[in-house]
């Protein structure tokens, strides 16, 4: 049990095949109360339902501000305690260079990079009166590898900006004992994914992951719970690789 008794607060997590639900399920068997952010109310209500009944979910686009304090007042009330904030909301889009409009770079900027500003935001003012909170952010390979499979050269950027902005964050909040660390998932079988991955697509890919397999949703779930729980205690500003060796 890691988490007994920590409240989680998970953005991106009402679908059922998704890292953040997996992430969600996972807390939950470790003792947190979780609250699903999603866009649709009902699928993040419905998604914390099936965690149990101590679960809660709340509509957050977190593109909108006001949207991220409004989910973050609720969190509060219905949980008085926020202890780990997992920024784990995304969007992409499969685009060459230049067929991206500005509406394209604007939307996946927001998503992205811009989602994990705001959220935070809304969280981090409880965070320091409390002086203690550990928050994740979900970046991607695609930023260190100037690309990927399924994204184009802006989520990349945006992922790369992810990067930054966490160790920035890292930085300012590390003396409020507030911890910020990123994630950097390889090709991960979800909906991102899956239904998108031929047979030949797959085989190539597999050549260039030692560990010969796709990851999954658990896998990142569990590169959450470390970094959520005190087993990392004195680990801010890192950024955990879980790619299957991509980048050996
Ligand atoms: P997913 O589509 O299941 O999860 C994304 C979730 O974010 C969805 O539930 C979606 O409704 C939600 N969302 C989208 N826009 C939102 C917004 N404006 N506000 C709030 N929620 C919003 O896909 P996933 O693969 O589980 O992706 C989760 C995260 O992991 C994303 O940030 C993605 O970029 C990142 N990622 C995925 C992979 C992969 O291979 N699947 C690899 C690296 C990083």
């Amino acid at each position: 049990m890691l988490l007994a008794g920590k409240v989680a607060v998970i953005s991106g997590a009402a679908n059922p095949r998704g890292i953040g639900l997996a992430t969600a399920r996972l807390f939950a068997t470790h003792g947190a109360r979780v609250a699903i952010l999603d866009l649709d109310e009902t699928a993040a209500r419905d998604a914390a339902a099936g965690l149990g009944a101590e679960h809660r979910g709340f509509a957050c686009d977190v593109t909108d501000p006001a949207a991220c304090k409004e989910a973050a007042r609720r969190a509060l009330a219905a949980f008085g305690q926020v202890d780990v904030l997992i920024n784990n909301a995304g969007i992409t889009q499969p685009v060459k260079l230049m067929d991206i409009t500005p509406d394209d770079l604007h939307r996946i900027l927001e998503v992205n990079l811009s989602g994990v500003l705001y959220l935070s935001q809304a969280f981090i003012p409880h965070m320091r009166e409390r002086r203690q909170g550990s928050i994740a952010c979900m970046s991607s390979v695609s930023a260190q590898r100037g690309g990927g499979i399924f994204g184009g050269p802006h989520y990349s950027a945006a992922k790369a900006g992810v990067l930054g902005l966490a160790k920035a964050m890292a930085r300012e909040l590390g003396p409020d004992g507030i911890r910020v660390n990123c994630v950097t998932p390889g090709l991960i079988q979800t909906d991102i994914t899956g239904g998108k991955l031929t047979d030949a697509m797959r085989q190539e890919i597999l050549k260039g992951i030692p560990l010969n397999r796709l990851g999954t949703a658990d896998d990142i779930a569990g590169i959450y719970l470390f970094l959520a729980s005190d087993l990392s205690a004195y680990v801010t500003g890192a950024v955990i690789d879980a790619n299957g060796g991509m980048l050996i």
